[in-house]
């Protein structure tokens, strides 16, 4: 495995099956890369990105005290059987004139009351730094998680809106055994706060019991207060266009909060959402 940093070593990986990340890397990273292998049968090499991209926080604390471990995830990607890292500068990402090239957020990023209310110019830099990606591997595919949901749907706006080539899969999150959604983030949950979170994700279960949307949301909320969490949203929304959900089509249950000083952000289907067998049924109360 290589590590690359400048755009032009890339050469060596045309054509990639491409992972974006922004290192930390855990378990959910571990799947995009195992579903990008999966696919690799082509002959395509499989390449990580590892680019904590500035752009993208919308508070330089977030930015600062964001895990920073390059080391551990070259031996992580390493076992994972992938071809190389791309772990660009600042500098490479972002030449002279590529932070004045427009961006025309598509709607899916600014639905009123989900991510873009609460991180302002959040999805103007995913935007940036995800078209810069694609431009500079020309990826055959990337692979997203489904954890970020709003985000797997902007960057499918993005190829269709830049006229891209590279597919874009999306791949199920992976939790803890007690529902809790893998995140970089969870590194900075401590003792209460930890068990605290628990309340996100059953949330989403508690929310999915309700077939009409507003009782849907009234009861996650009630899940999220009894356990002492005040989200900044929890929505239930067409899963495509983000919109309110639409009669027939299908939807997804959203949730962003701040536990502790962490925030965390999961979503699932809705309705009817189930956790796997490590968790308790419990709710906190
Ligand atoms: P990040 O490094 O947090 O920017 O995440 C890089 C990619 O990994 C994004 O496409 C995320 O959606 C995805 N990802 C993060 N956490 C998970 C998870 N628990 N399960 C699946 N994918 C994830």
């Amino acid at each position: 495995m290589r590590i690359v940093s400048d755009i032009a070593s890339l050469a060596a990986f045309a054509d990639a099956h491409l992972v974006p990340t922004m290192g930390a890397l855990h378990a959910g990273h571990a799947a995009l890369i195992g579903a990008a292998r999966a696919d690799a049968g082509d002959g395509a090499p499989v390449v990580v990105s590892v680019f904590v991209n500035p752009a993208q926080f919308n508070e330089k604390a977030d930015f600062d005290a964001y895990p920073r471990t390059l080391e551990t995830d070259a031996a992580f990607c390493e076992r994972l059987g992938v071809e190389a890292i791309f772990a660009p500068s600042v500098e490479a990402m972002y030449p002279a004139g590529e932070l004045e090239r427009g961006v025309e957020l598509p709607p899916v990023a600014t639905e009123p009351g989900l991510e873009d209310a609460f991180r302002p110019g959040h999805f103007e830099g995913v935007y940036r730094v995800c078209r810069r990606l694609f431009e500079v591997t020309g990826a055959r595919r990337a692979y997203f998680g489904e954890k970020d949901w709003q985000q797997l749907q902007l960057v499918r706006a993005l190829v269709e809106r830049e006229g891209l080539a590279t597919a874009i899969v999306g791949v199920p999150t992976v939790r803890e055994g007690d529902g809790l959604a893998l995140s970089s983030r969870n590194v900075h949950l401590r003792g209460e706060d930890r068990v605290r979170a628990r309340a996100l994700s059953r949330a989403l279960v508690e929310a999915g019991r309700f077939g009409d949307p507003g009782e849907g949301e009234a009861a996650g909320l009630r899940v999220l207060r009894a356990g002492g969490i005040e989200p900044e949203y929890l929505a239930v929304r067409d899963d495509a266009t983000l919109g309110p959900v639409r009669a027939g089509g299908d939807a997804r249950v959203l949730v962003a909060a701040k536990v502790g000083v962490t925030r965390l952000i999961d979503n699932a289907p809705w309705p009817g959402f189930a956790l796997g067998s490590g968790w308790d049924g419990g709710v906190l109360s």
